[in-house]
């Protein structure tokens, strides 16, 4: 089945073939709690349609995924379009003050301890967590940010910060919590993975821990490598995430992050919101951006036609990177098939995302994906 599949697209330079499927190990499905923004099903379906087999769903849901019940709720539908490998949270209700359960998480089947969208800011909670993480075997990913540095920050210091005086955030609110997080590591020997880079001294602190022999990693988001502060155009929050766009020289570092291996992998941070969450600008609209769809596009784009890396190499941050971060290995049966020379634009009326919250627009790029194929079986198909 999977030959015959392959088979229209072999000898053809025009296809990239990638083994294994496309892997994400950060999404936010809103599923339980926002099914208006998006649902397992909805994510699914868009992660599908990005090229992917297998995500990995953040834990800050409502109610927080701090429980064995919940993961099994994520486990329970073999039949989506995308596999769904899921993560759990580091403290109880992700509040940060007592650590989760991690035994019994593990034991249902979280695949690393992230509170995601929060810092965990008490050391101690920390260092406890990563050491019952370490006895775990499971990493430990990070929302790098100190609350105190970061304060009412809502992006980096640019024009448009000072056009509508918005707050900042300094990049030693990321740069500090890493630099603390690599300390506990060392202590402990847990996993560490910073999420979301967006500031060159983060990929510095990491790439000197890898020299040391610590086991630390770091994923770069699409958004991250294409875009800097000085792109966004207006108070407009389709441009918000957490953390924010970096400035050119933080974009250039996480590049060159990517491209040496320092950062082994790409992750999306695929977060949707209802229109009315991100109407109100910057001060007061939610963080995040969705990312499925378009990630392959950007990434390749980025990556391997501006900053010339090997497509083997874009092959590895996107599937034995992510794979290996969480214990597993690609899948034999499950591939997807890139045109690299598809070249289209950013359409969100074609996304099967249920929400819209992007910059990317009307954006066009070159290597799009066509074919998806999960355990055998086709999940999305795009004709040109
Ligand atoms: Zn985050």
């Amino acid at each position: 089945m999977t030959n015959d599949l392959l088979r229209p697209f072999e000898g053809n330079p025009r296809y990239l073939v990638v083994p294994g499927g496309l892997r994400d190990v950060h999404v936010h499905f809103r599923d339980p709690g926002v099914p208006e923004a998006e649902t397992r099903v909805t994510g699914a379906t868009a992660a599908a349609a990005g090229g992917f087999t297998c995500v990995t769903t953040m834990p800050n849901t409502t109610p927080a995924g701090d429980s064995p019940e919940w993961l099994r709720e994520q486990l329970e539908d073999a039949s989506l379009p995308c596999r769904i490998a899921p993560s759990a949270c580091i403290t109880r209700r992700r509040l940060g003050r007592e650590v989760a359960d991690l035994e019994a998480l593990a034991a249902a089947g979280a695949v690393a301890f992230t509170d995601d969208g929060a810092f965990v800011d008490d050391a101690h909670v920390m260092e406890e967590a990563m050491r019952r993480a370490a006895k775990l075997g499971k990493p430990v990913m990070q929302h790098a940010v100190v609350p105190a540095l970061l304060g009412a920050g809502v992006m980096r210091d640019c024009a448009v910060a000072r056009r509508f005086n918005l707050p900042v955030m300094p990049p030693e609110a990321e740069t500090e919590a890493v630099r603390r997080d690599i300390a506990i590591c060392r202590t402990t020997g847990c996993a560490l993975h910073i999420q979301h880079i967006s500031c060159a001294g983060t990929v510095e602190l990491i790439r000197a821990a890898q020299r040391e022999g610590l086991p630390v990693t770091g994923e770069a988001t699409p958004h991250h490598l294409l875009l800097s502060c000085d792109d966004i155009p207006d108070d407009d929050a389709n441009w918000k995430m957490a953390p924010p766009l970096g400035c050119r020289e933080d974009v250039a570092a996480i590049r060159a992050g990517v491209k040496d291996g320092t950062l082994g992998l790409f992750a999306t941070d695929h977060a949707p919101h209802p229109a009315a969450k991100k109407a109100g600008g910057f001060r007061t609209s939610a963080n995040g951006i969705i990312g499925l769809e378009t990630a392959a596009a950007i990434t390749w784009q980025v990556m391997v036609v501006e900053e010339r890396m090997s497509p083997k190499d874009w092959i590895a941050r996107w599937t034995t990177g992510p794979a290996s971060l969480i214990g597993e290995t690609p899948d034999p049966d499950s591939f997807t098939v890139i045109d690299t020379q598809a070249n289209r634009a950013v359409d969100p009326d074609s996304f099967k995302s249920k929400s819209r919250n992007m910059p990317f627009t009307g954006m066009r790029f070159a290597a799009w994906p066509v074919l998806t194929v999960l355990r055998g079986h086709v999940t999305s198909k795009t004709t040109a």
